[in-house]
Order: structure tokens, then C-alpha cells, then sequence
């Protein structure tokens, strides 16, 4: 990995971006995940690259019906397994969540890479995905391949940095779909049950910290979070917040400021 100063001011930024690309040295990140990831930085930016009030609240909503669930899952793909690896293996153990790699541009070798990979943070990781069996209705061949034992029979799934096609399918099969998705505006985030607006380096950690504190919660209360939340309303709130964020530092001038908040 290219060194970078920890002196820099965009230290963290340059950094995701490097595990980024050795993800696609690895072989686990496709061509695409790079751009993927790119658009992602851009969304951050409006959003002050921070978790904001809406994504906390969905955090905490979709914490509630992982806990509630009866098979959650926890999908895996090329840029997850890059970015955060050892967050993805932390959120699904807490949860008693399965893990699966599910692929956009499906390829063995690229499954591969990426079950080698999260298996060096857990040797004895349980890792679906990779001889998938069934498929989602409505998606041409290799792009609806799913486990069996994963997300063709869970009930709530999580698919971060998700195409919002497939989005689509895995709801139109019934299952509830939690997306991590740093754009309100694409399809995933528009389609999906509970979209988390946050990047998912800062989501994942403070799900895990979330559900650890949510375990005790009685299933009343549990079912009270999930029930108690609107989607559509987050959504609202997100874009609520860049049109704020974006009059604030207009108004107040960006021209050669150290900072913006
Ligand atoms: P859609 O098909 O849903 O309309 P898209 O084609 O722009 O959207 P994809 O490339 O299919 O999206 O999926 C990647 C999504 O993940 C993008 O919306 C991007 O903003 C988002 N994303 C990229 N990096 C991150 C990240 N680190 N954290 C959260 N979201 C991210
Ligand atoms: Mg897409």
C-alpha cells in the first residue's frame, strides 16, 4: 500500500482510497467498485463526511429487526471486503448474523479472494456465497446466484454498497432489505427498507457497538424501534440536511476555509 503522511489533511479519504485499490490487486474489487467508490466520496462530502442524524437513526432501526430476525444475513462484496473486512466479520458475529459474498460481477476467483481474505481476520468464519445455488427471481444468470443457506432463506439482509437493481429483486422476494448506501438518491438507497446514509467505514463499527447495546432490549421494545420508523422520512431528512449543510456554507463562504462543518 502506497505510504501516505498521516500529516495529510485528507489522510483518512486517501487512505480508504488505497484499500481500494489493493482490493483490486487482491482480485476482490472489480474495475467498477472503483467508480462505485468514488461516487461514494462525493456524496460524503455533502454530507460533511460524518454520520448524521438520519443514518443513526436508521442504524438503530435496522439494528432492532437484525435482532428481531429469524435468518439474517450479512452480504460481503468486492469494495466491503477492501474497506472493512474485520468490521463485517464483528457486525455479523454480533448479530448471529451468516456472512455471504454476493457479487455484482460475479467471477470464482474473485469469491475466492474474497473469502481468503476475511478468513485471514477468522480462520473458522462460516463464509456463504461460495457455491451458490439457488437464485433470485427477475435477474439474468450469474448477477442472481444466492446460498441456499443464506440469502435465498433469510428473512433480513443486509447488502451495503448495493446495486439498486438487485435491491430491487431481493425486495420483491419479500425479504427486508437494509442497504449502507452514501447516496440517497440511487436506486438502492430508494428501494430499500432501511437505507443507512453513511459511509459504511464509520457505519459498521457503530452497528456492532449498537447491537451489543440493543441485546438486551426486550422484543416489545424492538419491535416498537422497527414499527416506529419510516424510511421515506429518513430519506427526506438526508436530503434535508445536504440542502442545510449546503445554504450554511454558501451563505458563509467556502473560498480558501481551512474547514467546513
Ligand atoms: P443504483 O444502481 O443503486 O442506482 P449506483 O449504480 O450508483 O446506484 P452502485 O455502483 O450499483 O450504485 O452501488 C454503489 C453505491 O455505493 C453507490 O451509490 C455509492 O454511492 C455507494 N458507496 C460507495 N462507497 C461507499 C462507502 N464507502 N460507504 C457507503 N456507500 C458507498
Ligand atoms: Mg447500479
Amino acid at each position: 500500500m502506497v505510504k501516505i503522511p498521516k500529516s495529510h489533511p485528507r489522510y483518512w479519504s486517501l487512505y480508504y482510497r488505497e484499500r481500494i485499490i489493493e482490493g483490486m490487486e487482491k482480485g476482490m474489487t472489480a474495475k467498477a467498485g472503483l467508480i462505485a467508490h468514488g461516487r461514494g466520496e462525493a456524496f460524503d462530502y455533502l454530507i460533511g463526511e460524518r454520520t448524521i442524524e438520519p443514518a443513526k437513526k436508521a442504524m438503530k432501526a435496522a439494528v432492532a429487526k437484525l435482532l428481531l430476525a429469524k435468518h439474517p444475513v450479512v452480504s460481503v462484496n468486492g469494495n466491503v471486503a477492501a474497506l472493512v473486512p474485520r468490521e463485517t466479520i464483528e457486525l455479523a458475529k454480533a448479530l448471529n448474523a451468516k456472512l455471504e459474498v454476493n457479487l455484482f460481477y460475479r467471477t470464482e476467483d474473485r469469491v475466492k479472494a474474497i473469502a481468503d481474505e476475511l478468513r485471514r481476520y477468522d480462520p473458522e468464519i462460516e463464509i456463504l456465497g461460495v457455491n451458490p445455488t439457488k437464485r433470485i427471481p427477475g435477474l439474468e444468470h450469474e448477477r442472481g446466484r444466492v446460498d441456499e443457506k443464506g440469502i435465498w432463506k433469510a428473512d433480513v439482509v443486509v447488502v451495503p454498497l448495493e446495486d439498486g437493481d438487485r435491491t430491487e429483486a431481493l425486495v420483491r422476494m419479500g425479504k427486508f432489505v437494509i442497504t449502507v448506501d452514501l447516496n440517497p438518491l440511487s436506486r438502492s438507497a430508494r428501494m430499500a427498507d432501511i437505507t443507512i446514509v453513511d459511509n459504511i467505514v464509520r457505519a459498521y463499527p457503530r452497528m456492532t457497538e449498537l447491537t451489543r447495546e440493543m441485546k438486551d432490549y426486550s422484543r416489545d421494545e424492538l419491535l416498537g424501534i422497527v414499527q416506529g420508523y419510516d424510511n421515506g422520512n429518513v430519506l427526506s431528512g438526508v436530503l434535508d440536511h445536504m440542502r442545510n449543510r449546503l445554504t450554511r456554507l454558501s451563505e458563509g463562504g467556502v473560498w480558501r476555509k481551512k474547514e467546513l462543518d
